[in-house]
């Protein structure tokens, strides 16, 4: 499965990002951008089968929905685009092809366990 693929991946960049500590991580937090490609729900789905054996077993995943948003040079501003839209500003109709938001896929944080 695509999402799983895209979670191994989280979880060896989380691995190495908390490997100053013992400390257990609580939760996982990832911007997934409307046009990136992955599914929230699929995300969630797969996310107890990327975690399991590793250091963030048990952790909660967190997912936070970006937009897709283009810039339109007409209306100077930025317009929220569906997510199978074409790239055209949904207020005026001219067709933008900048788009600033929409295929994130990044981690956003990670929380360890406080064990003081
Ligand atoms: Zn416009």
């Amino acid at each position: 499965m695509h999402e799983l693929g895209l979670l191994k991946t989280v979880v060896t960049a989380v691995e190495k990002a908390v490997a100053d500590t013992d400390a257990p991580v609580e939760a996982v937090g990832l911007r997934v951008g409307t046009l990136s490609g992955a599914v929230p729900e699929a995300l969630l789905g797969s996310w107890p089968i990327a975690i399991a054996g590793t250091r963030l077993a048990g952790a909660r995943l967190d997912i936070e929905v970006v937009a897709a948003q283009v810039w339109c040079s007409a209306c100077q501003k930025a317009q929220e685009v569906d997510e199978f839209f074409a790239l055209t500003c949904p207020a005026c109709g001219v067709g933008c092809g900048n788009l600033i938001h929409g295929r994130e896929f990044e981690v956003a944080f990670a929380d360890v366990a406080d064990t003081a």
